[in-house]
Formats: C-alpha cells, sequence, structure tokens
C-alpha cells in the first residue's frame, strides 16, 4: 500500500514522500513523491533506506534512569509513569529553589514538523521557563538575505529548470538537498543551461559543474565584490532596473572601482581568469539564478558574505527574468499563525532568552549569557544532541557535567545527550505520529501522517510535553488538543484551509506570483529598494552579537573570520557530510559504512609539508581543545584549508569527543549565529 508522507529531517528539500506498506504495517520503501513539483520523485539515499532507523536494533524503546555517577552510561529501566513524575518532580524543585528560569527547555530541528519540534514552546511559554534564540543554523544566511530583500523569499527554486545559468554558491547539494540538482540538470537537459558552483571544496556537486570557483573560506565577499567591478565595468550592470529597484547604484559603482579582480583574486585565492570568466557568465547570462547556501551561516562574516553574493543580482537585474533572480529560503510566504502549537498568546516577554549556541557558556554559568539571572539546573531536550553538534564542545561537556544540573532527554537513540541524563525517554519517528511541515527550500506546506504503530514503549513529542504539562501546572488549550486538532487548527489560522482538505490534497503549493517572487512590484523595504547598503545595526534581537561591531556600509571584503595566524596556519571547515545529517543517520549501517571514517582533507602540498601520508594519522587543534584525525590528500581544495566532513560521533575519535571540540561559539556579528565552518588550527603528524 502507499502512503504519503514528508522528510522531518533538518533539510531544506522536505521532501514528499511515497511510503510502501507490507504485511500489515511494516515500512517496506520509501521514495520520493513523483507527484510533488519540487520533490520530482528524487530523495536522498538515507532516507531511501529509512527502514535502517525505523527498525534500528538500538532504537530506545523503553523509559530509563541513570544508575551510579553521571556519564558513565548505565541506565535501569523505569515505567513512563515514574519517569514522567521525576522529570516533573525536578522541574518543580528547579523552579522552587531558583524560580522558572531555572528551567530551560531546548530543542532543534531532529524533526521539522511544527507539532513534534514547537510544542515544547507551549511548555516554555505556559510556565515561563528560559526563552531559546535559535541561533545555531540559519540566523546569519538569513539576515544577510533579509539585508537586501526586506523578506525571506525569492524566485520560485522550480525556475532553475527553466534558467540559462544556476550559480550554486556557499551549498553541497548533492549531499544535503538533492531536489537544487535535479532542478538544475533538467535546465542543462533541456536547455543546455551551465552551472557554475562556487565552495571551498570539491565536493559531489562541484563535481557537475562547468565552472568549479574554489574559494577561500570566508571571503565570498571578496569574490561577489570582483564579479560586480567587472559587471559595471563591461556595461553588463542593468541600469535601469539599478535606478528602479535598488537604494545606491551610482555609490555601489563608485565603491567597486577599487574592488578590482586582482584585488579579489589575493584575497579569495581564485585566479583572475576565473574569477573573469565567472562574471562573463553572470553578466551575459539574463536567466541567472543565484542559489544561495547554507555555506554562508557558517562563516563569523557570513550575513555580510550573502548580502554581498545576494547583490549581483540586484547589478545584472537578474530578477526581471523568468529562471532569474536568486533564492536562499522561502520561509516568510508562509504566513503561519502557530499560536497553538507554540503557546505565543501566554509568552511573557520579560523572561529572559539565551542563546541556543552558546549552551556550553550557559551550562558553566557565564553571567552574561544567563543574563545575570538563575542558573539553568534543569534541562529538558527533545530532538537535537548538543553533546555532539553543538559548538564548543569541551564547555558543552563541561556544563552537562555540572552534578546539580538534571537532564531529561527524550530521544530515539541513545545519542551523546542522551548518555548523561538523568532520565531518558523513548520517542517516536516521524512515521509514527502527525505533524505539519513547510519546505524552506521549496513552496510547499505538507502533511506528515502517522502511518505505522510506533514500537512499544516509544511516545511523542506531544504526548511527553503534554504529560509534563500536567505534572508541572502548566496551562494552555493547546495541551488538551490531539495532534492533528493542532495541526487544523494552525492550518486554519493561518488561512492554508483545514486539515481534512490537506490530508485529501497531501500538499499545499504556497508559491507567491511571479511579480511577487521576483519584487518587481518592490522590495520588502518601505521604499520598495533592494538594499546595497543595509542599517545592520536595525537587525534583531539586539544583545546576542558582538558589542559595538560596525558592519561596512556596502558590499567588501569584511576580514572578522577567525584568520589564519603563524600558530595555527591552516583553516577549518567542518562541512556536512553525504550520509549524515548532523548527528542523525550516524548511527545506521549503511551510512557509517560509506563514510568510512572521520578525516581531514588537506591539498597534497600542506600534506607533503607536514610529511604526512594519505591515512596517517594527525593531530588539529586550537585553543578550545584538540582531536585525533586520518589525513585525506586531496587536491580540491586550496592550500591552507582542511576539510572535515561531518558529524561523526564523539566515539569515532580516539578522545572521545568529535569535531566541534574545534568550533568557537563565540557571539558573531551582527545578531548571533555559530560559525562552524570558521577555524583557525594547527596541524601536527602522531
Ligand atoms: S534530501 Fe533532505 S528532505 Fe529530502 S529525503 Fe533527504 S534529508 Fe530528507
Amino acid at each position: 500500500m502507499i502512503h504519503y508522507s514528508v522528510c522531518p529531517h533538518d533539510c531544506p528539500s522536505t521532501c514528499a514522500l511515497e511510503v510502501e506498506t507490507a504485511n500489515g504495517g511494516t515500512i517496506t520503501r520509501v521514495r520520493g513523491a513523483r507527484e510533488n513539483t519540487y520533490t520530482s520523485g528524487v530523495i536522498c539515499s538515507k532516507v531511501a533506506r529509512y527502514h535502517e532507523r525505523l527498525y534500528h536494533p538500538e532504537r530506545l524503546t523503553q523509559p530509563l534512569r541513570r544508575r551510579g555517577d553521571k556519564g558513565n552510561g548505565t541506565f535501569e529501566p523505569i515505567g513512563w509513569d515514574d519517569a514522567l513524575d521525576e522529570v516533573a518532580e525536578a522541574l518543580l524543585r528547579a523552579e522552587q529553589v531558583h524560580g522558572a528560569e531555572a528551567v530551560w527547555p531546548y530543542f532543534y530541528a531532529g524533526t521539522m514538523g511544527f507539532v513534534m519540534r514547537d510544542g515544547i514552546n507551549r511548555l516554555r511559554h505556559a510556565k515561563g521557563y528560559s526563552g531559546q534564540y535559535l541561533t545555531i543554523c540559519t540566523t546569519l544566511s538569513f539576515n544577510g538575505f533579509m539585508a537586501g530583500t526586506g523578506r525571506l523569499a525569492g524566485s520560485d527554486p522550480r525556475e532553475m529548470a527553466r534558467s540559462d545559468l544556476v550559480v550554486i554558491w556557499g551549498s553541497n547539494a548533492a549531499s544535503t538537498q538533492i531536489n537544487v540538482i535535479t532542478h538544475v540538470l533538467k535546465a542543462r537537459r533541456d536547455r543546455g543551461a551551465k552551472i557554475v558552483v562556487i565552495d571551498t571544496y570539491r565536493n559531489g556537486t562541484a563535481k557537475q559543474a562547468d565552472l568549479f570557483v574554489c574559494v577561500r573560506p570566508g571571503t565570498d565577499g571578496a569574490l561577489a565584490c570582483g564579479v560586480m567591478h567587472i559587471l559595471f565595468r563591461d556595461g553588463h550592470a542593468d541600469r535601469d532596473y539599478l535606478a528602479e529597484y535598488t537604494d545606491c547604484p551610482d555609490a555601489l559603482e563608485a565603491h567597486l572601482q577599487s574592488k578590482t579582480p586582482a584585488w579579489a583574486s589575493a584575497i579569495t585565492g581564485v585566479p583572475v581568469e576565473t574569477i573573469e570568466e565567472l562574471a562573463r557568465m553572470i553578466g551575459t547570462t539574463a536567466r541567472t539564478f543565484l542559489r544561495l547556501g547554507y555555506g554562508f551561516t557558517r562563516q563569523r562574516n557570513g550575513a555580510f558574505n550573502m548580502h554581498a553574493a545576494l547583490s549581483v543580482a540586484a547589478v545584472t537585474g537578474a530578477w526581471r527574468h523568468e529562471g532569474g533572480g536568486a533564492f536562499h529560503n522561502n520561509g516568510d510566504i508562509y504566513h503561519w499563525d502557530r499560536t497553538m502549537i507554540e503557546g505565543l498568546d501566554v509568552r511573557d516577554r520579560n523572561v529572559r532568552i539565551l542563546d541556543q549556541s552558546r549552551i556550553g557558556a550557559v551550562l558553566t554559568g557565564d553571567a552574561s549569557d544567563l543574563g545575570d539571572g538563575p542558573p539553568i539546573t534543569a534541562l529538558f531536550i527533545q530532538n537535537t544532541n548538543p553533546m555532539s553538534v553543538a559548538p564548543d564542545l569541551n564547555r558543552v561537556h563541561a556544563g552537562f557535567a555540572r552534578k546539580d544540573l538534571f537532564v531529561c532527554v527524550h530521544e530515539q537513540f541513545m545519542t551523546e545527550t542522551a548518555e548523561v541524563a538523568d532520565i531518558v525517554l523513548p520517542a517516536t519517528m516521524f512515521l509514527e505520529h502527525d505533524d505539519l511541515y513547510q519546505g524552506g527550500g521549496h513552496q510547499h506546506a505538507l502533511l506528515g501522517p502517522k502511518i505505522v504503530e510506533p514500537p512499544e514503549g516509544c511516545r511523542n513529542n506531544h504526548e511527553v510535553v503534554c504529560a509534563l504539562a500536567r505534572r508541572v501546572g502548566a496551562e494552555h488549550p493547546g495541551f488538551a488538543m490531539s495532534e492533528r486538532e493542532l495541526i487544523d487548527r494552525t492550518l486554519r489560522d493561518s488561512g492554508w484551509g483545514d486539515l481534512e482538505t490537506l490530508a485529501r490534497e497531501r500538499w499545499i503549493d504556497c508559491q507567491p506570483p511571479f511579480r511577487e517572487a521576483h519584487y518587481l512590484d518592490g522590495f520588502a523595504h518601505a521604499d520598495g529598494k533592494y538594499r546595497f547598503s543595509p542599517d545592520w545595526s536595525a537587525l534583531k534581537p539586539h544583545g546576542f552579537g558582538p558589542v559595538d561591531t560596525v558592519l561596512p556600509s556596502l558590499p567588501d571584503y569584511w576580514p572578522s573570520i577567525e584568520e589564519a595566524n603563524a600558530e595555527m596556519p591552516y583553516r577549518l571547515v567542518t562541512a556536512p557530510s553525504r550520509h549524515y545529517l548532523n548527528s542523525t543517520f550516524n548511527e545506521t549501517p549503511t551510512s557509517i559504512r560509506r563514510e568510512q571514517c572521520p578525516s581531514a582533507m588537506m591539498h597534497p602540498e600542506d600534506a607533503h609539508e607536514l610529511g604526512v601520508t594519505d591515512g596517517a594519522m594527525i593531530r588539529l587543534g586550537n585553543p578550545r581543545g584538540e582531536l585525533k584525525i586520518s589525513t585525506q590528500v586531496f587536491d580540491g581544495v586550496q592550500r591552507g584549508v582542511v576539510i572535515v566532513e561531518s558529524i561523526w560521533p564523539n566515539s569515532a575519535f580516539e578522545d572521545g569527543k568529535g569535531i566541534n571540540v574545534l568550533t568557537g561559539a563565540d557571539r558573531v556579528a551582527p545578531v548571533g549565529g555559530a560559525a562552524f565552518h570558521d577555524n583557525r588550527i594547527w596541524i601536527r603528524p602522531v
């Protein structure tokens, strides 16, 4: 039997799925939904073999209580009622001693379904527990895009198939959002379109490119300026478009006079001829589609670089054309009202908000991170694994080791974070509960209905949140609603029909009309102009970026990165691997087999200089930490750049901690974020 569902994982593709069941409810096959115009029948291999996760012998299926010392990995089974009572008692105890802000419900995008991901916020708001500012992924890139357009939306990503030139910039889409490749290859096949890939290493996406531009990490702003210099110089700037749609084209042109290809080359490491060729392709192709990826969001200057890259489309006026313009994420097209799911109507705006990426600093008692408020003494965690995925991992581990910290983790597997919990609760997977999704990388709202029964003993996030709410005295109408009632209510409140209709239709195509998506009636700023000179200081929320940092007023190279120096001459990028998705899937046998082992990809001349060969063990380090890893000699990267595809489990490393011991959690401009690809390191042969 065929059912329709949605991939719930932290991936902008949010693929519409066809799920086959047999034998009274066993999942036998998962594939892309052919009738969905974005998914087009294609999904990644890790989800196509989902039965490995769903029927994994190590799935958690019963509540567990820690025995002995914290983190020793020894647990005993307990009943659900006892487990929930203990968690509730711990949360109430923390509240009695230090106030409700001592409790921090902590979550992220292990599932992207609104009910299962965001329902934890209803508990937070109903109780006045500490808030969570979501900085770990998209803060920099979203803000950089919106600084230019005023809105998080762009050209219909399906238009890539009707483009003549697609520039995939900062995204290894072949590994991380396969549908981009589907539409781009269609353009090549049907129209002879060219593909440009701009990235820090020759990854799977770059191998598809007609032109691969290998850029030094964090220098995209310089590349964009070099390209725009040539566009003005060679008469490819659309002056009518600039006059009508942009804020200060004359100032930009004057500013770019000194941003020559030679200047850009010296900063980016990209040969002058390549920059010239890139600019020529963009300048002579009306239908140029800039597909801007999440690589931008992982550099300290990422918001600024995203805006600089986006500005290229405004210089050429590519927005005018079908198959042209730019796209990053469609978050602003959906106008969701999630009041009932998140309890937004009972939120107290005086309650402090803590930065998700700075969980290490928060748990180790940094007064400024705590807003000079009480310590966090109780964590309730769903959908994330900070003991592996959070930056500045040594500090995160130190925080979780605190004896006075109570931790409950509701999870599908015994993750690194579950291992240090006091209580572990077994969670359902997406095919075992109902939820509602939106495609960040496309334009569909989709229903993921419950298709199979969960293993006996597993409960979904909504059930657990409601059960805890009853025990800790949290009140909100959403706690009395079923998952399907919440979905129906959210659809109705948001103007997207109702559950019955969505269940029948499977998804809603929410794509705005062409003129709106291409900003042909004006950009989303009050004066309708694209901003070459954004007011960076107006971005909110204030207080999460570095103090007194002023961003340049026009696109430029802004060297606010962790630049290499004499002691740490290499720049480390912790790029996403093909078969893992953050720390999800790093428990499935085929993914582990295909990824083989953690390795540091480095240029042959760097390897030679260090005296190491392929497979040799080396140590990577910086003041935040160090680890041992295998060398992979690789000529698809610039000298001085090291790529470690991630995220391997902590247990894959000899010292028991993974790649994030090297990444930083310092505050990033303009309003916070986590610069996972922006690390200077030393390397020593072992
Ligand atoms: S490409 Fe992304 S959304 Fe699609 S199946 Fe794979 S992980 Fe899920």
